[in-house]
């Protein structure tokens, strides 16, 4: 279980998370919901290691860990980003596999079977030569999808992964994400969408925007 302790964030004096706690059970999807600028892009940053916060604990399995640090090569935690950060210089194959052989250290070769396979899932496999450019929005998601899970993180993480997608992937990416729970992981979801929200969590967090 991942555990969220008082999460307190600010940004020039202005608190943007105020001692925020929540508990995501493994194998579970909880969604962060709110209007923009309640600041889930920023716990989702924290949660991330993107960020630090300025005060509280993040505790899995009982054990309190710095998501920003990143001395340990097992990955805890993966992002997708919500424009999906491919390099556009590299193929999707090479997308894939690059953090494996650089930060994992795997051979070029089972890095290539891993993507294969997180491909096949995906739906991706006759796209494994191509460049992002040459991709529909829904297949960079789903290579970004790729990429991240390629790191075996224990929990994924979404920034808004309906946004910049039209409105007929939303179920899509929603039957990924559902689709990626029976493989065991735990997902996080910002989302803007409450009913995008309520069609694939376990458990909805609902942010607000703190008045001072
Ligand atoms: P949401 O994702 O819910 O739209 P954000 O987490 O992006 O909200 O932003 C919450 C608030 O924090 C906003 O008022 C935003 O301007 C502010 N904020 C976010 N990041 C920074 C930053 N790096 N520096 C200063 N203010 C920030």
């Amino acid at each position: 279980m991942l555990k969220l302790e008082n999460i307190t964030k600010s940004f020039n004096g202005t608190t943007i998370l105020n001692q925020l706690s929540v508990d995501v059970n493994d194998n579970s999807i909880l969604s962060i919901v709110g209007p923009s600028g309640a600041g889930k892009t920023t716990l989702l940053r924290c949660i991330a290691g993107l960020d630090r916060p300025d005060s509280g604990k993040f505790i899995l399995d009982g054990k309190e860990f710095d998501p920003a640090d990143d001395s340990d090569t097992e990955q805890i935690i993966g992002v997708v980003f919500q424009d999906f950060n491919l390099f556009p210089h590299l193929t999707v194959m090479e997308n894939v596999t690059l953090a494996p052989i650089m930060v994992l250290k795997q051979d070029k070769k089972s890095a290539q079977e891993t993507a294969e396979s997180l491909l096949k899932e995906l739906s991706l496999e006759s796209h494994a030569q191509q460049y992002p450019f040459e991709l529909s929005g829904g297949q960079k998601q789903r290579v970004a999808i790729a990429r991240a899970l390629a790191m075996k993180p224990q929990i994924l993480c979404y920034d808004e992964p309906t946004s910049a997608l039209d409105p007929s992937l939303r179920d899509a990416v929603g039957k990924v994400i559902l689709e990626l729970k029976k493989t065991g992981i735990t997902q996080i979801v910002v989302t803007h969408d409450p009913e995008f929200a309520s069609n694939i969590s376990d458990q909805i967090l609902k942010v607000t925007p703190i008045n001072k």
